[in-house]
């Protein structure tokens, strides 16, 4: 079983200046700071959460592929993450770095807070939520 706690990723260093908030220019967050980053968020998630995920391959790209968006009509560069579940592969969760970036600058949020929203979200959908059901929670209405 593999686990995203397992991956060769960068290790999780000292905490991330504050400047790594600003995350488009010259400051952007490297990419090992960003791999650093959703590590941290996968650790901060609830324990239940972290388990329901322990079969789950979590990646990083720099934008989704054309074909990781077939069933939604957003443009590429507007796909936060995305959940696949494909016959003989692992689950996956992807995270898309730059429309994560410039999520975050757009609407002023820390990129802690995007990445983490972005995991948790994709993961939901690892436990059998859709877009709609969230879209509900998020309102109230369930
Ligand atoms: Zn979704």
């Amino acid at each position: 079983m593999r686990s995203f706690a397992d991956d060769n990723l960068a290790p999780i260093g000292d905490r991330l200046p504050a400047d790594h908030l600003s995350p488009i220019g010259e400051r952007s967050p490297s990419l090992a700071q960003f791999l650093a980053l959703v590590r941290r968020a996968f650790r901060d998630l609830p324990q239940d959460w972290r388990d329901l995920c322990a079969d789950v391959d979590i990646r990083v790209a720099d934008a989704a592929l054309p074909a990781a968006t077939e069933p939604w009509e957003h443009a590429d560069r507007d796909v936060l993450g995305s959940y696949c579940r494909r016959r003989y592969q692992p689950p996956t969760i992807w995270l898309y770095r730059t429309p994560i970036l410039a999520f975050a600058s757009d609407h002023s949020l820390p990129l802690a807070a995007v990445v983490e929203m972005v995991l948790i979200h994709e993961a939901a959908h690892h436990g059998g939520m859709t877009d709609t059901e969230m879209f509900c929670i998020e309102q109230g209405v369930l």
